[in-house]
């Protein structure tokens, strides 16, 4: 179930020199689950932009975007009191239920937004929560903070070296030997695909932040072949089930 609605800016500023936090003031109702996602109407884009909700309470939505083309750049440049149009409540989200009580988050890059109300509901569940974050550079980094703060073990790894353990998050896994029963993870596809290996016999779920048109299920653009049948990333993901992923 999806709704449309407006959504007034109340802050929107630069965490790193391209990734903004953008947080927003309207009805929440129709958010159910950690890992969802709202589609964004820009004026004068044809298509509207999907971003994850980072987080969410009953008044507020917080999202979390990196500038990479037309409708980011506008985001970026939008004042505190713009009134903008979303479709709220898209998609399956990530199942916190799944897990055991050692749960292991993994995000790339504006793939981490996604897994922060995730950390949040799974602590209040009672788990104990590891995160790997995983960035090109220090500067990049975002979010380490946050979720330290909601109470996870938090690793950082940068592909240059510049902080955290140098290479991947694979290479935080092969290195420091996480003990996990269960993962959930976002970011780009090379990430997902090489985690999943990585993480062996141990099941889990991944969120596809696939290019897609309508956002809800209508257009079919963002269909792709699972082990499952056919699915819509929009609709019936952006989260898989490790095992019907088919790479
Ligand atoms: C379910 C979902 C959740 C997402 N959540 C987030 C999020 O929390 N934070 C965030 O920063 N981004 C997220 N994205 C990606 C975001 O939607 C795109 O970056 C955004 O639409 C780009 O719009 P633009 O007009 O700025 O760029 P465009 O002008 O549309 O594109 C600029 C460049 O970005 C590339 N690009 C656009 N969309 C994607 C995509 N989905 N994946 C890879 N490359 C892309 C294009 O190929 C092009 O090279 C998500 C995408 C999906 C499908």
């Amino acid at each position: 179930m999806y709704k449309k609605g407006t959504y007034t800016i109340l802050t929107n500023e630069p965490l790193t020199p391209t990734v903004w936090r953008m947080t927003l003031e309207g009805d929440t109702q129709y958010f159910t689950r950690p890992g969802q996602f709202v589609n964004i109407e820009i004026e004068g884009l044809f298509l509207r932009r999907p971003i994850s909700v980072c987080d969410y309470d009953g008044r507020t939505l917080t999202l979390i975007y990196k500038v990479v083309g037309e409708g980011t750049e506008r985001m970026s440049r939008m004042a505190a009191g713009t009134k903008l149009d979303l479709l709220t409540g898209l998609g399956n989200g990530f199942d916190p239920e799944a897990c055991g009580p050692r749960p292991l988050l993994v995000g790339g890059g504006v793939g981490v937004p996604p897994l922060y109300n995730l950390a949040r509901t799974l602590i209040a569940r009672g788990c104990a929560v590891s995160v790997v974050l995983g960035f090109n550079t220090a500067e990049e980094i975002f979010y380490e903070e946050e979720f330290r703060r909601l109470g996870a073990e938090v690793h950082v790894a940068t592909a240059d070296g510049s902080r955290g353990v140098r290479g991947f998050v694979t290479t935080v896994l092969a290195e420091r030997g996480i003990d996990c029963d269960y993962f959930y993870a976002c970011g780009p596809l090379p990430m997902l695909r090489a985690l999943s290996e990585a993480t062996g016999d141990v099941p889990g779920e991944l969120s596809f932040e696939e290019r897609m048109g309508c956002g809800f299920g209508g257009c079919m653009g963002c269909s792709c072949q699972t082990r499952n049948g056919s699915k819509r990333i929009c609709k019936e993901g952006p989260v898989l089930k490790k095992e019907e992923v088919i790479w």
